[in-house]
């Protein structure tokens, strides 16, 4: 028969020894290796109560930044959801009333904007879109979760809250040609 490749084995129906048997050479071994481990240098940290350093162009939580003035820059043009490859992004667009020029920067703007984390793929390409540097992706860690629909983030998740602001500077001036 012809072999496609010369990593094949024959398999035997090997007696086992009286040791191989029992098992306890196997378990002992097993243990050894545990015990081993106890006193080696952790890799690992104890998340989330410790948190590593992110860089800061990493690519996590996205947030839809406000102006100076503290109104939405988002006019819901729909170019971020129409370049997102894994179609995470929806909304709603409604227009600006009178009266409301210091909630909204634009005349249009998302009455309702969702991101399905559990599709995204943090790739950015949102992030390039827009036209009026509403949506960057931040350092944040998207939480975990148990309900599939808690990974739908809408507005109260996405804009930055108006005493709180997100830094996103340091990925607008971050030299990728480095
Ligand atoms: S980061 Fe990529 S996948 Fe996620 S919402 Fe933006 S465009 Fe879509
Ligand atoms: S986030 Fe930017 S690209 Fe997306 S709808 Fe708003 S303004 Fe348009």
């Amino acid at each position: 028969m012809q072999s496609l490749t010369n990593r094949s084995v024959q398999v035997v129906n090997k007696k086992m020894t009286f040791w191989e048997r029992i098992y306890l050479p196997a378990v002992i071994g097993g243990m050894m290796i545990t015990l081993k481990h106890f006193f080696k240098k952790h890799n690992t940290v104890s998340y989330p109560e410790v948190k590593r350093p992110m860089a800061s162009i990493y690519r996590g939580q996205h947030v839809l930044k406000r102006d100076e003035q503290g109104r939405e820059n988002c006019t819901a043009c729909g170019l971020c959801a129409v370049s997102c490859p894994a179609e995470a992004i929806t909304m709603v667009a409604a227009e600006r009333q009178k009266g409301e020029e210091h909630l909204y920067r634009e005349e249009k703007y998302a009455a309702t904007y969702e991101i399905n984390m559990l599709r995204c793929i943090f790739c950015g390409l949102c992030e390039e879109a827009c036209p009026k540097e509403a949506i960057f992706l931040t350092d944040r860690i998207v939480d975990a979760d148990y309900g599939r629909g808690e990974f739908i983030y809408g507005k109260d998740k996405l804009v930055e809250p108006i005493d709180q602001r997100i830094d996103v500077t340091k990925r607008q001036v971050w030299d990728y040609t480095k």
